[in-house]
């Protein structure tokens, strides 16, 4: 465990693929960001977060950049960008960003990792963001070689809550460093946007909730096929150890949202036995929700592979 605080990009299998139900789930690694541990766990003391996610010399702990690309009957879906390849030395020297694709054709490494996937930018139909912070919206666009923004996925629709556009247009001194309009306006000007209004079904077996707490109007995507479930949580529940109810990002905007908003996730979870993916884990995909003595655990199924 103590050396996740030297994790490097390339210790991560660059794709991981399990099936939900009859659909194919692709977890493609699009690289870490490295982000102060005591933002990541709120009030949760540094002995006790230390345990589970140890601390580089600058206090970060390495976060995934982690999209999930799923093979669903009637579309090609990603969930998530990554952070995209247009932030400066400095931005990147700041939050550890380690996403350089190997791939010299490639603008990032998720697009390493489609391509391990087996497909290419175009083949992707529909984009979805469960908000616009940068780190997962990031790859909606890329620069090229002259220093043009363009749509990383020139094929797809993107789509984002009505809610979260709107924050995103409307921001203040505390969230204005998150939200970096060359990730998605570009979207808007080409026509490619569409906005939903709440929960509901984007494709059949795929759907949207909202997990508000993080940002007003966060969603976590749900995966239905065959009986079985998966749920991309992103933000609300950022890496697996952050399955305890009070261990809450201190980034958050309304941390008490987040605590209903979790708390009635697990709830489902664990009824509903679904499958738990992280976005934000620096080594575990997913893994299937279990009640434990003390709470919501990871019961069997969990991928938390190396290389
Ligand atoms: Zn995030």
């Amino acid at each position: 465990m103590t050396d996740l605080a030297s994790l490097k990009a390339a210790d991560l299998p660059l794709v991981r693929t399990r099936m939900v139900g009859e659909v194919r789930m692709h977890a493609l690694e699009a690289g870490l960001q490295r982000l102060d541990g005591g933002a990541m766990f709120g009030v949760v003391p540094k002995p006790l977060w230390e345990r589970r996610i140890p601390a580089d010399a600058r206090n970060r702990i390495p976060l995934a950049l982690r999209c999930f690309l799923l093979e669903m009957p009637d579309a090609l879906v990603l969930v998530e960008t990554g952070l995209g390849n247009k932030e400066s030395e400095k931005f990147t020297d700041i939050y550890g960003v380690e996403n350089a694709a190997e791939d010299p054709a490639h603008p990032d490494r998720l697009h390493d990792a489609l391509a391990e996937a087996g497909f290419s930018a175009a083949d992707v139909d529909i984009v979805v963001n469960t908000h616009l912070h940068f780190d997962h919206a990031g790859g909606n666009t890329y620069r090229d070689a002259n220093g043009e923004v363009k749509l990383s996925f020139p094929e797809a629709r993107y789509l984002v809550q009505r809610g979260e556009w709107e924050y995103a247009h409307d921001t203040n001194e505390r969230t204005s460093a998150s939200y970096l309009p060359y990730n998605y306006d570009p979207v808007e000007r080409a026509g490619r946007l569409e906005l939903l209004e709440g929960d509901g079904e984007i494709v059949p077996g795929l759907s949207v909730f909202g997990t508000p707490g993080h940002c007003p109007h966060h969603q976590s995507v749900l995966v239905r096929s065959g009986g079985q479930a998966a749920c991309i949580l992103a933000d609300v529940l950022p890496t697996m150890a952050h399955l305890p109810l009070p261990w809450i990002m201190g980034y958050d905007v309304e941390p008490l949202r987040t605590l209903e908003s979790k708390r009635a996730l697990l709830d489902r979870a664990v009824r509903e036995s679904w499958l738990l993916c992280s976005v934000h884990d620096p080594l575990t995909a997913w893994g299937s929700a279990v009640m434990g003595a003390r709470g919501v655990e990871l019961g069997g199924d969990e991928d938390g592979g190396r290389r």
